[in-house]
């Protein structure tokens, strides 16, 4: 039995009786439901209201048709997704995802995370998150921008600026959210908040575009000061992937006193002993959409490897992935302990592997969970949803100290939680439990029938 309660435990097969296949969404529960032992324990009222089995339940799941035309003339057909899976704080929230990988497991892992994530950032956001399993590398920019309309064409039946509100996420940055607010704007003729992540000039948020890495580094501080008295200053730091997320990590990072030396995509790592040059990677990924390896055709002492998981071998003090899930195994988190690791703080969602966390966490390094430690970018979409509804538009250092303020207040609670119900300084528990006792509080005020 993986569980000391015999009440979740048959949360969990039920679960897993109902989603067998889905192995991303079922380690995603399994992490979650292990941390609310103590919870459900101390308070039975949820147990009684049914508040597991319904958590784990989505709302409502929407798969789709997206048919579009390629440059050829020729039709393409794609699998789109939205699933809304908790509503009990707020209207879904949640982005986009736009990869090959994309699938109904790895949409329902993403939602299911999103509902304890939103619910920390104390805004008022449920949990929801959509894709397809669209590549947008290669094609050109007119085959986006018709993917981009038919996936809104059906996607706008099911959201609005009160009940859906969708956002940016792997593959789906400003371009394609200018796209999508496009074509919904057109079949609904009205002009509201229904996606964030939007351009400046339609209703975006200033430092919205920074929010998730920016964020991750404030969560960072805050957790190297209150924990160990330390700070970023002077410590060598690893940032995988080389996306937003990344991208605005290595820059706050490096803000803050730290040297990034690596950066990677999916098919390599750069190394740079130097410290990243940040201007040379905007260009490259940012301007040209081009590949990390071009890098090392600019920049002189900079090297580049094939493959990924290199990336974990780089000596550093702080590992910060930036990339996707599970990107970070037991065996990388190995070498980077033996490497003296201080603290690992992840910027993606899901990025470690349940064995490298559970290695993270024995080794007593600081941990920094992505439900907490990335809900930057979330909280700022929030604060562009209040702009939105006000009809007015914030400065970015207003924008950027209300972000800051939050990501304190989150690894606040989340440290508090972890001291409450008894493992002190375990931010992966402490995460699941602030962000799990509001909403199960709006869900059984709110009663059943839901
Ligand atoms: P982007 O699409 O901007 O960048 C993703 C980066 O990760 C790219 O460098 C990409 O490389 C790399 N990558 C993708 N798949 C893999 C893989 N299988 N192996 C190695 N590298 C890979 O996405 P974001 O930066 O927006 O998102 C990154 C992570 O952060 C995701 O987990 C996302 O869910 C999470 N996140 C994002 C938020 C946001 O505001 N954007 C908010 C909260 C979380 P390549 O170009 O080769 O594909």
């Amino acid at each position: 039995m993986a569980f000391k309660s015999s009440y979740v435990q048959s949360v969990y097969d039920a679960t897993v009786a109902r989603n067998g296949n889905e192995k991303e969404y079922l380690q995603a529960v399994k992490e979650v439901l292990e941390s609310l032992e103590p919870v459900i324990e101390q308070h039975p009222e949820y147990q009684e209201a049914g508040i597991l089995e319904r958590i784990v339940e989505p709302e409502r799941q929407i798969m789709f048709r997206v048919s579009w035309v390629d440059d050829n003339g020729k039709v393409q057909v794609n699998r789109g997704y939205r699933v809304q899976f908790n509503s009990a704080i707020g209207p879904y929230k949640g982005g986009i995802r736009l990869h090959p990988s994309v699938n109904a497991s790895v949409i329902k892992f993403l939602g299911f995370e999103q509902i304890f994530k939103n619910s920390l950032t104390t805004l008022p956001m449920g949990g929801g998150k959509g894709g397809a399993d669209f590549d947008p590398k290669g094609k050109s920019d007119g085959e986006v921008m018709r993917f981009c309309q038919a996936f809104m064409t059906e996607l706008a039946k099911h959201i609005g600026a009160d009940t859906d509100v969708p956002a940016g996420d792997i593959g789906t940055g400003a371009r394609e959210i200018g796209y999508m607010f496009g074509q919904y704007k057109r079949l609904r003729n009205e002009f509201t908040g229904v996606l964030t992540g939007k351009g400046l000039s339609y209703g975006g948020s200033l430092a919205r575009k920074e929010a998730t890495g920016y964020g991750l580094c404030y969560f960072t501080e805050e957790m190297l000061g209150c924990m160990k008295n330390d700070s970023f200053k002077g410590k060598t730091v690893v940032v995988s992937g080389s996306g937003n997320v990344a991208i605005y990590a290595t820059e706050k990072a490096t803000e803050l006193g730290g040297k990034v030396v690596a950066l990677s995509d999916s098919n390599g790592y750069i190394y740079d002993p130097n410290g990243i040059n940040l201007d040379v990677v905007k260009q490259i990924k940012e301007v040209e959409r081009g590949r990390i390896k071009e890098y090392c055709n600019r920049v002189q002492g900079a090297e580049y490897h094939e493959g990924c998981k290199g990336i974990w071998t780089i000596k550093c003090d702080i590992a910060l992935p930036c990339a996707t899930q599970n990107e970070l195994d037991g065996e990388s988190a190995d070498i980077l302990l033996k490497n003296g690791v201080m603290c690992v703080a992840e910027g993606a969602n899901m990025p470690s592997t349940p064995e490298a966390i559970e290695k993270f966490l024995t080794s007593g390094i600081l941990f920094g969970p992505a439900k907490a430690a990335n809900a930057g970018g979330v909280a700022t979409s929030g604060l562009e949803m209040s702009q939105n509804s006000e009809r007015l538009s914030w400065s970015f250092e207003e924008v950027d100290a209300k972000l800051h303020g939050i990501m304190k207040g989150i690894f606040h609670n989340a440290y508090n939680a972890s001291k409450e119900y008894g493992v002190e300084g375990n931010l992966v528990a402490g995460a699941n439990i602030a962000g799990f006792l509001k909403v199960a509080e709006a869900m059984k005020w709110q009663g059943v029938a839901y």
